[in-house]
């Protein structure tokens, strides 16, 4: 069994300022086929523990783990993380002019198992894919993200998830500024990786709408760069109710 286990992790960023610490001791542990959700409030470090998983470069680790099956991700480069079977979709994914869909989730695909897929496969599995997400035929010919509506960002993204087949995926804000109907679809397409490779999910997010069609095995709540409760599904339905005020005050009290 696959896990990413991520140990006392402390990250900053350098500003104009100075040096600014981000997080401040993350633990978490995610299996195969689990779904984590990370829920906190706008500017507790969410996307930046997503962009550290990912190795972005502005991020300076000052401490702590990431592992795969106790492989050092932290000295991994970003590709060798996405051959390792990482897979981040990121709160804001960007244009490649001149790259067309198809394209890039073949080169992307052959990147990462380290030979191309054998080509009538490959073609009725993204047409499968296309089709499981209720998107026309012409998107595979479209630049990458080029003019993309934010749903149609996020569908491309869950392609991915299903055409790469990683083992764990950190889906920052993947539910934000989508309607209900693409919320649904999207969903769906990672309940069916889930389901497909026993895919092991990171959801980070603002709001509790998503967990009603993604049904998560544990929530966190993150504040001030930590994790300051963990539980199941009931955790979100509370959070839902009472929002993040409580684990606010008590993490600015503690500091
Ligand atoms: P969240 O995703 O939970 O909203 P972020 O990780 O985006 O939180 O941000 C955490 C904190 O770090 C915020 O105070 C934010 O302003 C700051 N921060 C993150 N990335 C940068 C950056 N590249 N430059 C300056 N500040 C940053
Ligand atoms: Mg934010
Ligand atoms: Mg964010």
């Amino acid at each position: 069994m696959s896990t990413l286990e991520i140990r006392d992790l402390q990250v900053s960023i350098d500003t104009d300022q100075g040096t600014k610490e981000i997080l401040k001791g993350v633990d978490l542990t995610i299996n195969e086929g689990e779904i984590h959700a990370i829920m906190g409030p706008n500017g507790s470090g969410k996307s930046t523990l997503a962009y550290t998983i990912a190795g972005h470069p502005r991020y300076n680790v000052t401490g702590g783990s990431i592992t795969l099956d106790g492989e050092d991700v932290l000295s991994m480069s970003v590709d060798e993380r996405a051959r390792a079977g990482m897979f981040l979709a990121m709160q804001y994914p960007v244009e490649i002019p001149g790259v067309t869909v198809s394209n890039f989730l073949r080169t992307a695909k052959t990147a990462i198992d380290g030979e191309a897929p054998a080509l009538r496969g490959w073609v009725k599995d993204l047409r499968q894919s296309m089709a499981d997400l209720k998107m026309d035929s012409s998107f595979a010919e479209r630049n990458v993200n080029e003019g993309f509506s934010g749903g149609e960002k996020k569908r491309h993204e869950i392609m991915q998830l299903e055409l790469l087949k990683p083992k764990f995926a950190v889906l920052d804000e993947t539910d934000s500024g989508l309607d209900v109907d693409a919320l649904k679809i999207v969903s769906e397409g990672v309940n069916r990786a889930k389901a497909a490779t026993g895919l092991g999910v990171l959801l980070i997010t603002h709001y509790t709408r998503i967990l009603r069609y993604i049904k998560p095995d544990f929530v966190h709540v993150f504040v001030a760069g930590k994790v300051a409760e963990q539980g199941g599904p009931e955790l979100a339905e509370r959070l839902e109710n009472e929002g993040y005020d409580r684990y606010v005050q008590a993490a600015a009290a503690g500091n």
